[in-house]
């Protein structure tokens, strides 16, 4: 897929002038070298669910046995997948994915438990975003009609009882497993740097 250089470079632009440290890469492996340079040995790191993470390679890495990392999918039982949850609040790098990324520099999230966008707004020393280049948007409103096209196979993937898991289609739902519980836009850092965003010239998550 082509990508549009001029958009990618006015969104990197308009990222850095609201204190998020932003960079292009042109794929998921320059993304992990990067990566590689931003944790140190025996860091407390941990990750959101994320298919673009996966798909980069993220978790080899972080199950390398140099980090202080536990991974959610081993938890012995909920009680002990809610502390590994928990753990992230106090993490050195926290990596995740956004929904969108809009082409003024604001980043764009929706979550069901929303242990995740909790997480990027408050809590880990650092936070480390990835996201492919078809995550950008030009406005606020198409990152919202991004989401509500994405979610209901996000939902079907994850066998989450939606009506849009059923048929595709958002009902804006009241049901438990609703995966769109908390709207989340980060305008601004006021912790210079905390927040990294690697742009990916790549088609990467959902
Ligand atoms: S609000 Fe409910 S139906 Fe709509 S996308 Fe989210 S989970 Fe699916």
């Amino acid at each position: 897929m082509d990508f549009d250089a001029k958009l990618i470079e006015k969104t990197i632009e308009n990222l850095k002038k609201r204190q998020f440290n932003a960079v292009y890469v042109p794929d998921g492996q320059r993304a992990m070298e990067l990566i590689k340079t931003m944790v140190k040995s025996g860091d407390l790191v941990a990750r959101s669910g994320s298919v673009t993470l996966s798909r980069i390679g993220l978790d080899n890495f972080l199950k390398s046995g140099e980090f202080d990392y536990r991974d959610q999918a081993r938890a012995k039982d909920e009680a002990d997948k809610k502390r590994i949850v928990r753990r992230r609040f106090f993490a050195d790098v926290f990596f995740s994915s956004a929904n969108a990324i809009i082409s003024d520099g604001r980043i764009y999230n929706e979550d069901g438990a929303s242990t995740r966008v909790s997480a990027l707004i408050y809590g880990p020393e650092k936070v480390v975003i990835v996201a492919g280049a078809n995550k950008i948007v030009e406005s606020q409103a198409r990152a919202a009609a991004r989401v509500k096209k994405v979610a209901p196979q996000n939902c079907k993937n994850n066998n989450f009882d939606t009506p849009c898991a059923v048929d595709g289609v958002c009902h804006d739902c009241f049901v438990p497993g609703r995966s769109c519980c908390t709207t989340a836009i980060l305008n601004f850092s006021r912790i210079p740097g905390r927040i990294n965003v690697i742009i990916v010239g790549q088609e990467l998550g959902i």
